[in-house]
């Protein structure tokens, strides 16, 4: 019945989907570039590492080869070792220094010297040693240190050399070459002065060290080259770094290998817990805003509902307003439409709930209001539509049949849940209710509904309130007649087509009639007599009454004129009471026609008094002032209010006729019609009894103490011809008992 809540926020959702994803690509790119840029720089960290220690490697052996360069190179510089050597060769010397050079620090594995023509001096030979092979060996640094070979050769590696012998050295040369089917360091000096000449041709001497386990450990423990080796056959494990030394022609003299530093993954290793840090901690930002976010979406989902909750309710009763009913009902009639169960609109309106808003106060009203729609919801099903139209203006959608009996059942329910007694403001209130009721067809219109259901409603408030009326084709036919009478209406005031009749007020005797009471009458040309219950109605409604009420004034204070000794009654509708300009137009006729004021009754009823009273009772001085009297017509049938009888200066209370009609039968209306009479003497104002037709309520009323009778008895409302008639006859004096004579 209220708003649906099944319209649950699709924003959470969305607003998730739509941040979760974008977020989750920003940090995921994030996360990748920082691991690229780490991994990047650790890998260009190891390539420079491993750059440096080949540097390292190859100077460290270039290194190692001078140093047993320099190791030769001091035997020459020994006491005439040149002459020893070269000039004159003492082969005795050259064993005894040789064989020590050999066992110094440097352990060379050989050590060669070769006259000027690479001739082998010493030794004669090494045992293991095939002559032609050793001869072939030693060719490469022989060739390198005399200038005359190749700078390169496939099988050696020039490490250094000094071919020219300058004043600071002589000729020599280191390589990197396979000595005896190994890989060996091999340095070779001339043994001559220092020139040119002597150099090519001079006798040399050749060390020879082996690269072993030891010249490794050496240089691995300078270099700080981990686990360096030779790699003599097969593949190096995948860590490794392989270094190849190679000859010309790009072939291969030796391979080295050894376990690189690896910078790249100490950086890793060193940036990797910060990363995992900070990828944990975007983790935590990311729950943390989703969280947030999610929170943030809930409270604007549920904002968006309460806001449109507001906009399909009413503040006052919760119930839905006249939007969400409108949506409803075009809802209903596609289900309708769609061959679903036929179902019918309940135009429901409050009888006297403004009375209850003017005189009880609009705190009360809403009170009421919100009691209203309770017991409206509770009558009704849970799959029912409950709405407030708006004032006092209810509704209800519902399936159901479509047969009379069914619709008035539950408008009957309606009604008698309605009209129950409320307890508010510790007072006991009552208010009616009048139910339209429009079933909806399968080629209805929402607007034909509405229009329809209240027709229906204005019917049943027309025929009595407190009832329900079903919409039938006949009440179109109404509405264009009401329409129709309207217009004529209209004409028929600005035509002079209405007439005025008078009904004689008389003594509680019967006997003197002491004024009239003036009653609009129109004769419809096509429709014959219209009773003023239906027209005045209908001229209230749409705003003719000002002119029709001013047409009665002129006409029957000009007809009074004949009549000096009697006094007039006028009857007022509310709607002209309650215009400011009321008094001075009531001044002005009669100051126009010279009526004198004080023959002049003005009856109101009680609604008149409902509403704007200040304006209402500033006229009714105003009058009083000019000396007009004041009537409270109809008397019983409306609150009845002791206050307003005390508040406002009214002169005549006017019995309704329905009381007086029931004195027979009721003692109830009898004891009332007694107590009436005896308010209104008490508060100095005359009474009149009205409808009066038999003897029997003649006496009761004269008995009661009534100050005058109206009534069929005493005479039918009458032109002025006939009133003046009477008068001239003077026939109301002639008997005690007046028998009615139209
Ligand atoms: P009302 O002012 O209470 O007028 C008295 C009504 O009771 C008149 O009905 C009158 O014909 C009727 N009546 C009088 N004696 C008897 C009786 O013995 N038995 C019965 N059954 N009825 C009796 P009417 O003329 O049909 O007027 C009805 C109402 O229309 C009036 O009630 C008055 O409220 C309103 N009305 C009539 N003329 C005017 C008018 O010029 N201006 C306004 N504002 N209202 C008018
Ligand atoms: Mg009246
Ligand atoms: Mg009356």
């Amino acid at each position: 019945m209220y708003l649906d809540g099944s319209r649950d926020a699709p924003g959470t959702e969305r607003v998730r989907s739509s941040l979760v994803l974008p977020i989750g690509i920003i940090v995921a790119v994030a996360f990748v570039c920082v691991i690229v840029a780490a991994v990047g720089s650790a890998r260009r960290a190891d390539e420079v590492a491993i750059k440096q220690e080949r540097q390292l490697f190859v100077t460290g052996v270039r290194n190692h080869a001078d140093r047993i360069l320099r190791e030769v190179k001091s035997i020459i510089t020994l006491d005439h070792a040149v002459e020893r050597i070269a000039a004159n060769p003492d082969l005795q010397w050259i064993a005894a220094r040789v064989d020590g050079l050999r066992a110094t620090f440097f352990h060379y594995d050989f050590v060669f010297v070769v006259d000027g023509d690479d001739r082998l001096l010493f030794p004669s030979g090494y045992p293991g040693l095939d002559p032609i092979a050793l001869r072939f060996n030693l060719a490469s640094a022989l060739e390198v240190l005399r200038g005359a070979g190749r700078r390169s050769s496939a099988s050696f590696h020039v490490l250094s050399a000094a071919v020219h012998a300058t004043a600071k050295g002589r000729a020599q040369a280191t390589l990197l070459q396979i000595f005896a089917g190994r890989p060996a360091l091999v340095a070779a000096v001339a043994i001559a002065q220092d020139t040119d000449a002597a150099a090519r041709e001079a006798p040399a001497i050749i060390a020879v060290r082996f690269i072993d386990d030891e010249v490794l450990a050496d240089l691995a423990s300078r270099l700080q080259l981990h686990n360096l080796r030779l790699l003599t056959g097969g593949q190096a494990p995948e860590n490794d770094y392989v270094y190849e030394i190679a000859g010309g022609e790009g072939r291969t003299i030796s391979r080295f290998a050894w376990t690189p530093q690896k910078p790249g993954a100490r950086i890793v290793a060193s940036v990797f817990p910060f990363i995992t840090i900070a990828f944990f901690g975007f983790l935590l930002l990311a729950a943390f805003v989703l969280r947030h976010m999610r929170g943030t979406a809930r409270t604007i989902a549920s904002t968006e509902k309460r806001l449109r909750h507001l906009a399909m309710h009413d503040p006052l009763c919760g119930l839905p307003n006249r939007i969400y009913f409108s949506e409803r009902l075009e809802r209903m009639i596609r289900e309708v439409q769609n061959g679903g169960a036929t179902a019918a609109v309940f135009y429901i309106d409050l009888d006297h709930f403004k009375d209850v808003n003017d005189i009880l106060g609009h705190p009360v009203g809403d009170e009421l209001i919100g009691a209203v729609a309770m017991r409206l919801s509770r009558v009704m099903r849970e799959s029912d539509v409950v709405a407030r139209l708006g004032g006092d203006e209810f509704a209800v959608i519902r399936t159901i049949a479509s047969g009379a009996a069914t619709l008035q059942g539950v408008a009957d329910r309606i009604i008698s849940a309605l009209c129950t007694p409320y307890a508010l403001a510790d007072q006991s209130i009552i208010i009616g209710a009048s139910v339209g009721i429009a079933a909806i067809g399968p080629h209805a219109a929402a607007a034909d509904v509405m229009r329809h259901a209240d027709m229906a409603l204005y019917r049943a408030k027309n025929e009595g309130r407190n009832r329900a009326c079903i919409y039938d084709a006949a009440m179109d036919a109404d509405l264009v007649q009401r329409k129709l009478l309207q217009d004529d209406l209209r004409q028929a005031i600005a035509d002079d087509g209405l007439r005025v009749e008078y009904q004689p007020v008389v003594s509680p005797s019967g006997t003197k009639m002491t004024g009239v009471e003036a009653l609009a009458r129109w004769l419809h040309p096509v429709h014959g007599e219209i009773p003023p219950a239906e027209f005045i109605p209908i001229a209230e409604h749409c705003g003719l009454i000002i002119d029709l009420g001013a047409w009665v004034l002129r006409r029957a204070l000009t007809d009074g004129m004949a009549w000096p000794g009697l006094t007039v009654a006028v009857n007022v509708s509310p709607m002209q009471f309650r215009r400011a300009d009321f008094a001075e137009v009531i001044e002005r006729t009669l100051a126009e026609i010279g009526f004198d004021p004080a023959r002049l009754e003005l009856e109101v009823t009680e609604s008149t008094l409902i509403g704007s009273v200040d304006n209402a009772e500033a006229a009714m001085l105003r009058l009083k002032a000019l000396g007009v009297t004041l009537a409270l017509d109809d008397f019983g049938t409306g609150y009845s209010s002791l206050q307003y009888l005390r508040r406002f200066p009214f002169d005549r209370l006017k019995i309704d006729h329905s009381f007086v009609r029931s004195i027979e039968n009721a003692t109830e209306a009898a004891a009332i019609v007694h107590a009436v009479v005896s308010l209104g003497r008490g508060l100095g104002m005359k009474v009149t009894a009205e409808g009066v037709e038999t003897a029997e309520q003649q006496l009761f009323l004269r008995a009661a103490g009534v100050h005058s009778m109206q009534g069929y008895r005493f005479g039918r409302p009458t032109l002025a011809d006939a009133i003046t008639e009477r008068i001239a006859s003077r026939h109301d004096l002639a008997s005690e008992v007046y028998i009615a004579a139209g």
